[in-house]
């Protein structure tokens, strides 16, 4: 018999990829006001996590997404990777590791218009020195693990629906094979039936290994994660864990 083992007790056998420690963000405005974005958050991000961020708009969701990307560095505070403390490290190191370790997917899709698939999948690869031959191999195995088709690669991303666009930018955020992806409102611009799709991408890489992590408005993209945090005004202010039966998108069909 196979023993049920609870979340937790899941998550505390994987080691932890990223640590952050009271961390906190000030902006300054331009007419020299302080705004803190983030105050004080204790966040642990462990391999394999299926994570959601939820909150208004405005209380510092993407703030803390690009403190968990190494996008940005703290005000206050300790943003920990593998354990080492990337305070002690200068923006080149900070750059490298985040190319090699984290990808990232906007609400936007952000992909370049003028270019086809394959060369916005490829461009990672392209910053990293990968030769051309490789970089095919590559962009295909990660067009594949989104469910895209290898018929898009000649076409343009404006010549594909927008749940397409999103799966090729997931491809590109994956394609350099990081461990971490980190996504920022991916379903804020898709309807019903395509935030399904990406989930459904999202949940697959999951269960290939990745960690994910999802800043979402909307608490039926939420609570297809295993675990989500509630922010509001910069400051981590609850806990959920859903079930596998909470998660109210069905993905039967899609
Ligand atoms: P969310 O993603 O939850 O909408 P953000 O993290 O983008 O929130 O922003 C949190 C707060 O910090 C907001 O009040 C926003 O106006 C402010 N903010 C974000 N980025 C900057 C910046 N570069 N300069 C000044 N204020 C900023
Ligand atoms: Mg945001």
């Amino acid at each position: 018999m196979m023993s049920v083992e609870s979340f937790a007790e899941r998550r505390a056998t994987r080691k932890i990829i990223i640590e952050l420690e009271k961390v906190s963000k000030v902006y300054v405005t331009p007419g020299g006001q302080e705004y803190w974005a983030l105050r004080g958050v204790d966040l642990k991000i462990y391999e394999n996590d299926f994570i959601s961020i939820m909150g208004p708009s405005g209380h510092g969701k993407t703030t803390l997404l690009n403190m968990i990307g190494l996008l940005d560095r703290p005000t206050e505070g300790k943003v920990l990777i593998d354990g080492i403390d990337t305070s002690l490290l200068n923006d080149y190191e900070l750059s490298r590791i985040r190319n090699l370790k984290i990808g990232f997917v906007f609400q936007q899709f952000n992909l370049v218009n003028r270019m086809n698939i394959l060369e916005n999948i490829e461009l990672p690869l392209i910053i990293r020195g990968f030769p051309r031959h490789d970089r095919i191999k590559m962009v295909i195995n990660a067009l594949k693990k989104v469910g895209g088709d290898e018929s898009w690669l000649h076409k343009r991303p404006g010549q594909l629906s927008s749940g397409q666009q999103q799966r090729v930018a997931i491809a590109r955020a994956i394609v350099g094979n990081p461990e971490v992806i980190l996504a920022d409102e991916p379903t804020g611009n898709l309807d019903t039936a395509s935030s399904k799709v990406v989930i459904e991408t999202f949940k697959n890489l999951n269960r290939l290994g990745k960690t994910v992590i999802i800043v979402t408005h909307a608490r039926e993209v939420a609570s297809c994660t295993n675990n989500i945090y509630l922010i509001r005004d910069g400051r981590i202010v609850g806990e959920a864990k859903p079930s596998v039966e909470d998660c109210v998108l069905n993905f039967e069909g899609v």
